[in-house]
């Protein structure tokens, strides 16, 4: 498969979330809802777990979409949170899959912790009500203590409960266990993936990766690409990392990290991937 001129086109959304871990739709309701508004491809990636992917892609023949298998692993870098994209990586590597149930172990452990700062700043959280937010999802994340405590009136969004409470440095957070970048991307490729470092100069992760270290990383440890167009990114943000993208070799997508009624402002192809772009990830994935 070639770059351009190999016939691609389409729309493309390689980041989005479902209940499997911190988005509101399933699987199958995602994908759905990305055959409808117009993509092509789409990309199921949540939190350290493949678990929503064989969902997806089933539902991806049905609704005549093509669906790329992902993960969005919790990773960091000199001590800073990296979200690390995986992309076609065999979710039954042992290795992989070792490290992702570490990670998820560690989000369910940090749990008691954070519930007991909450009802001592006043905010006992029913675990009945935490529970059905959780719901089956093997990926406990920030948002589901976030919506518990929209139930019980606490706050009115996520933001607000990130804002005031949950975020790094808040009165309720409790850090939890990261991979270490360089070896999530050796992981991935191992598993005969491809790696891209999302939305790198969101909120903490632009302190580790200047240009200096996104170069070191696609020289040394063959990182493929970085998310360049995101909703975080402003317009300015997003031409600095097309221009690291050209100059280092790493291929530039974008995408909607999209949760569903989790986060505003994240429709579905709200930033999608060059078709190009998508040629080379795909090419690069070890079948
Ligand atoms: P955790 O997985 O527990 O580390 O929580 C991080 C997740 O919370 C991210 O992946 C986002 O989906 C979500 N998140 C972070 N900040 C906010 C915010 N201000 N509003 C809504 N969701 C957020
Ligand atoms: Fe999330
Ligand atoms: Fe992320
Ligand atoms: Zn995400």
């Amino acid at each position: 498969m070639g770059a351009a001129g190999d016939g691609r086109s389409g729309r493309i959304d390689l980041h989005t979330h479902s209940e499997v871990s911190d988005g509101t739709d399933t699987p199958e309701q995602l994908v759905a809802l990305a055959a409808k508004a117009g993509l092509t491809t789409v990309a199921l990636t949540d939190h350290d777990t493949f678990d929503g992917v064989a969902e997806a892609v089933a539902a991806g023949k049905a609704h005549r979409i093509e669906v790329l298998g992902g993960v969005e692993i919790s990773t960091e870098l000199n001590g800073i949170s990296v979200h690390l994209l995986g992309y076609g990586a065999d979710p039954g590597d042992s290795d992989l899959a070792a490290q992702l149930e570490d990670l998820r172990r560690s989000r369910t452990d940090r749990v008691p912790q954070m519930l007991q700062a909450l009802a001592e700043l006043g905010m006992p959280i029913d675990p009945a009500v935490l529970q059905a937010e959780i719901g089956e999802s093997p990926s406990v994340g920030r948002p589901h203590i976030a919506d518990a405590m929209i139930v019980q009136g606490y706050v009115k969004s996520r933001g607000e409960a990130f804002d005031g409470y949950l975020a790094v440095g808040g009165p309720a957070f409790v850090p939890r266990r990261h991979a270490e970048l360089a070896r999530a991307i050796d992981l991935i490729h191992q598993a005969g993936g491809v790696a891209v470092i999302a939305h790198p100069w969101s909120r903490q992760s632009w302190q580790v990766l200047d240009e200096p270290a996104l170069a070191r990383l696609a020289s040394e440890n063959h990182l493929d690409g970085i998310e360049v167009d995101h909703h975080d990114h402003a317009p300015e943000t997003r031409a600095a990392l097309r221009g690291i993208a050209q100059r280092t070799g790493l291929l530039a997508t974008g995408s909607s990290d999209y949760h569903g009624a989790g986060k505003v402002d994240h429709d579905l192809g709200s930033n999608t991937t060059p078709p190009q772009v998508l040629a080379e990830l795909l090419a690069r994935i070890r079948g």
